[in-house]
């Protein structure tokens, strides 16, 4: 056995304030446990930085969905299963409800949380590009208040987050804009369930007369963050969508993103589908209006 539980504490304080102020006693000392699905898996290799966790499971405000007008409000402990049986995610956000349904299996997706995503900080995740391109924020809470951020200013290098010591990420809140968007989301991996991926990607567009006025792309796996492609995006907006502009987007493509080689594929490999994952979005654009 790599790691003993009897070496471990688990806490389970059951409210925000209890957890917060653990936190704030001891920063960096406590590891907070959502689903777990990723916590367990250090556990299990004795790869854990602490021995103390505590639990945020049963802490209500973080596993509640909230919506106004204006936005919606995702608890971080939010399981993908949550998310996948919420009528306005599903309705309105279709880009993160398809990701959590390709999140592991059914047990993972009834465990693992939105939040753990986030702060886990894969640039593989597959939530995570949702997130860009429906321009997320973030609310993120200690025993010295909250305080919000841009999804997008989140992960600052890679496996790097912005969260202090003494954080949690309280919330997640999507604006509710892109009902009126077109919007497609592919996984490249190397099955077509309970995969990593090898590249994936979220993207959104609303084209009037065959001209996209609004385009928005984020790719996991390309680079050591989840990457927006905001050149990309503005060499796009205001253009025809016709074959030669197809054509060109792979290049924009392969020269925005940073994809390296590792146990799961090449750079070379991502850099061509990532290309051609854009490239499908486009000829998926032109062939809506052809059927207008
Ligand atoms: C079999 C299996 C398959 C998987 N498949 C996929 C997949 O297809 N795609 C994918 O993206 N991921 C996959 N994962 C990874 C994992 O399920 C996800 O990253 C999941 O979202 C993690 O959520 P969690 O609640 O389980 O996180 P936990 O394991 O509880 O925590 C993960 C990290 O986040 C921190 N944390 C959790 N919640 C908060 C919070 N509110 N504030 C601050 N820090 C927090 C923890 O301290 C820890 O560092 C898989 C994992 C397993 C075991």
């Amino acid at each position: 056995m790599r790691a003993d539980p009897r070496d471990y504490q688990l806490v389970s304080p059951g409210t925000l304030e209890g957890v917060l102020s653990l936190l704030h006693r001891e920063p960096g000392q406590w590891i907070p446990i959502a689903g777990g699905t990723d916590v367990m898996v250090l556990y299990s290799a004795g790869k854990l930085a602490n021995k103390k966790l505590v639990n945020l499971w049963n802490v209500p405000e973080l596993r509640q969905i909230l919506c106004s007008a204006d936005c919606i409000r995702i608890g971080a402990a939010c399981s993908y299963t949550a998310l996948r049986n919420h009528e306005v995610i599903s309705g309105e956000f279709p880009l993160l409800a398809q990701a959590a349904s390709w999140t592991g299996g059914i047990a993972n997706q009834n465990r693992g949380t939105l939040g753990g995503n986030i702060a886990n900080a894969s640039p593989a995740a597959d939530s995570l590009p949702a997130l860009l391109v429906y321009d997320a924020e973030l609310a993120l809470v200690s025993a010295r208040g909250e305080r919000r951020l841009p999804y997008g200013n989140f992960h600052t290098g890679y496996k790097q987050t912005a969260l202090a010591p003494d954080e949690l990420i309280l919330e997640i809140s999507l604006p509710r804009l892109y009902s009126g968007y077109i919007s497609h989301a592919r996984k490249v991996g190397a099955r077509r369930a309970q995969a990593i991926a090898k590249v994936c990607l979220a993207a959104l567009a609303r084209v009037a007369d065959g001209t996209i006025q609004d385009i928005r792309l984020a790719l996991g796996s390309v680079a050591p963050v989840p990457l927006r492609l905001t050149e990309t995006e503005r060499a796009l907006a205001g253009k025809k969508i016709e074959p030669s502009l197809i054509e060109s987007v792979r290049k924009m493509v392969a020269q925005e993103i940073r994809p390296i080689d590792d146990i799961r594929s090449t750079a070379r490999y991502r850099s061509a589908v990532a290309g051609n994952l854009v490239a499908e979005f486009l000829e998926k654009l032109a062939e809506k209006r052809s059927h207008a």
